[in-house]
C-alpha cells in the first residue's frame, strides 16, 4: 500500500471515530434525559423499547469504535492491511470501503458462511 492510500484511510478512520463518539455521547444523553420524564405505564413501555433500540445501536457502534481504534493502532505499528486470519494483503479497494476490516473477503465470507 502506498503512503497516499494509507493517509486517506487514516483520515477516514479518524472521521469515523469522531462520528461514533458523537453518536454514542448523544444517545447516552438522550437516555439520561428520558429518566427525568417518567410518564404513565403505556408511555414508559414505549420509552423502554426506544431505550433498548438505543442500547443496541450504541453496542454496535462500540464494536465498530473498538475496531477503528485497533486499526489506528495497527497503522502506527505498520501492521495494517493484512488479513488477521490468513495473513494475505487485503485489497486497498476493500480497505477504503471498510477501513476497519480485519479480514480479506475470502476469510470474511468463510466466517459468515461456515462450511459444514
Ligand atoms: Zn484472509
Amino acid at each position: 500500500m502506498n503512503k497516499k492510500d494509507l493517509a486517506e484511510i487514516k483520515k477516514l478512520l479518524i472521521e469515523k471515530k469522531a462520528e461514533l463518539l458523537n453518536k454514542t455521547n448523544n444517545a447516552q444523553r438522550d437516555i439520561n434525559s428520558d429518566d427525568i420524564n417518567v410518564g404513565d405505564e403505556i408511555d414508559t413501555a414505549s420509552q423502554n423499547s426506544d431505550k433498548e433500540m438505543f442500547f443496541e445501536l450504541v453496542a454496535g457502534d462500540k464494536i465498530t469504535l473498538n475496531a477503528v481504534n485497533d486499526t489506528l493502532a495497527k497503522i502506527e505499528k505498520n501492521t495494517y492491511g493484512t488479513c488477521e486470519c490468513c495473513g494475505e494483503e487485503i485489497p486497498v479497494e476493500r480497505l477504503k470501503a471498510i477501513p476497519w476490516t480485519r479480514y480479506c473477503i475470502k476469510c470474511q465470507e468463510e466466517a459468515e458462511n461456515p462450511k459444514r
